[in-house]
């Protein structure tokens, strides 16, 4: 069996080869650390952790990169308006991100390259487009991509220029019509230093002060991390246009191939609406995972294959909870028969064919799931028959097989990821932790800003997932309901 993707560039699943045999590049964009997570945010990264897991389970080596964007418009705004340094602000969303990755039994990137660690990278990649033609400058510190000098421009999209609506225009047009762009379709590349910024926020550049316009970083890290050419570049659906077109533009035009395929995840959505802070319809992870255990959350994500919508309806986690227990149930009463059966055994096990034949045809999780739970039937049904060294060994294939599938997905009830967050321990206490404390932060800004409806909305919600807030002279302080 080969492995089969589909490929967002030409729209067909095709067969995967990767540039080396038997290693695969990834780049994945991540997150702009300026708000907490939703559950809608954690999805790419779940659906490419599925996808790394499974390449390593067929033997690749993979190196899978995920930026971190500490710089942009509302990482600066947000601090400002919290009275914190911009670098403070994402620092701290950023160990947020990293607590929800984690308790979702995301697997640490091979590199987590931030954008502010990257600007001379930046500063070359735009040096060889202004030699090629394709980028200039207008005024001081602002840099543009030339969009009309770069014919393939909209390849990736399939869009034509004369359909697409312009870029919004920066702010430096209008105070210097004299720096205005060539053509509104031409995206920034750098963004010159705003008086009303921080200084801290802006870097020299041969065309003048300025900080990264947001597209710009990813093409420098690919390249610094995977080289001028890589296998996969992946992120969630929103980011094809324009982010993922001008990656792409950026880097062609500056004479390097980057990403042989696309791979983009599917929203989450509630009632059908694509789950957005903006929307109002934003679960935070905080709150999903104080209404249910980690891997229960991480079983619901993975339920659905990455690149359909995930409806999050009332009983997504209640039904998910449901099959989680029964798949705990009988791996922890098989084990208890045959006795534990080492994670390195669970790891080598040969696979059913019928789960690598749905993991290879695009990953199709709910396919893979359905073989492990026909194992599981069988593994119960064994379990059902008086011991014996017959059954026994059925038992115990049944373990084995049911682990081994559930491990490709992350979802190993014996991974010691979950042994720990299951008993209600450190792992998962940590993390809500960090990530109800991002709550409490936003509501205390509230407070502080005399905003009483959005810190109600945000105690209401937090109440709702089983957190009890309590103010007291040193702040607000929270336990668990029950
Ligand atoms: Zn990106």
């Amino acid at each position: 069996m080969t492995l089969r993707l589909y490929d967002t560039a030409t729209r067909e699943v095709s067969d995967f080869v990767p540039r080396t045999p038997g290693q695969v590049g990834i780049y994945v964009c991540g997150a702009t650390v300026q708000a907490p997570p939703h559950v809608g945010h954690l999805r790419p990264s779940v659906a490419f952790d599925v996808l790394r897991r499974w390449l390593e389970r067929s033997g690749h080596r993979v190196t899978l990169v995920r930026n971190v964007t500490d710089i942009d418009d509302k990482i600066i705004a947000k601090a400002a308006a919290a009275g914190v340094e911009w670098w403070a602000h994402a620092a701290h969303y950023e160990r947020v991100f990293t607590a929800a990755y984690d308790a979702l039994g995301v697997l640490p990137p091979t590199y987590e390259p931030r954008a502010t660690q990257h600007v001379p990278q930046m500063i070359e990649l735009m040096q060889r487009l202004v030699e090629r033609g394709h980028a200039y400058s207008t005024g001081v510190g602002n840099v543009w991509f030339d969009v009309r000098s770069w014919p393939a421009y909209g390849e990736l999209t399939r869009q034509r220029l004369e359909d697409l609506a312009p870029e919004p225009a920066d702010d430096a047009d209008a105070a210097d019509p004299a720096a205005a762009k060539r053509d509104p379709h031409d995206f920034a590349l750098w963004k010159a230093a705003k008086p009303d910024e921080p200084a801290t926020a802006a870097w020299d550049t041969p065309w003048g002060r300025g900080r990264p316009g947001w597209h710009l970083e990813c093409s420098a890290m690919a390249q610094r991390y995977l080289g001028d050419e890589f296998d996969i570049h992946g992120g969630g659906l929103d980011l094809r246009f324009p982010h993922h077109e001008n990656e792409q533009a950026q880097s062609r035009a500056a004479g390097y191939p980057f990403a042989r395929r696309w791979m983009h995840s599917a929203w989450i959505t509630q009632s059908g609406v694509k789950m957005s802070k903006s929307l109002g319809n934003g679960l935070l992870v905080a709150d999903v995972l104080a209404a249910a255990p980690a891997p229960v959350v991480r079983y619901a994500v993975v339920s659905v294959q990455y690149r359909s919508m995930l409806e999050w309806a009332p009983d997504t986690l209640d039904d998910a909870r449901t099959t989680w227990d029964r798949l705990t149930g009988f791996v922890q009463r098989a084990t208890e028969r045959v006795g534990a059966v080492p994670r390195d055994e669970v790891a080598k096990a040969e696979l059913p064919e019928a789960f690598a034949a749905a993991m290879d045809d695009d990953l199709n999780t709910p396919a893979a799931l359905a073989v492990v739970h026909e194992h599981l039937k069988a593994g119960n049904t064994a379990l059902a028959q008086p011991a014996g060294a017959e059954a026994d060994a059925a038992v115990r294939a049944g373990l084995v097989a049911v682990r081994a599938m559930l491990d490709v997905l992350g979802l190993d009830p014996q991974d010691p990821h979950w042994a720990t967050a299951t008993s209600g321990d450190d792992a998962t206490r940590v993390a809500l932790d960090a990530l109800v404390a991002a709550e409490l932060e936003a509501r205390a800004a509230a407070r502080a800003a005399k905003d009483w409806a959005t810190s109600d909305a945000i105690r209401d919600r937090l109440a709702a997932a089983g957190v009890v807030v309590q103010d007291g002279p040193d702040g607000a302080r929270w336990t668990l309901a029950d």
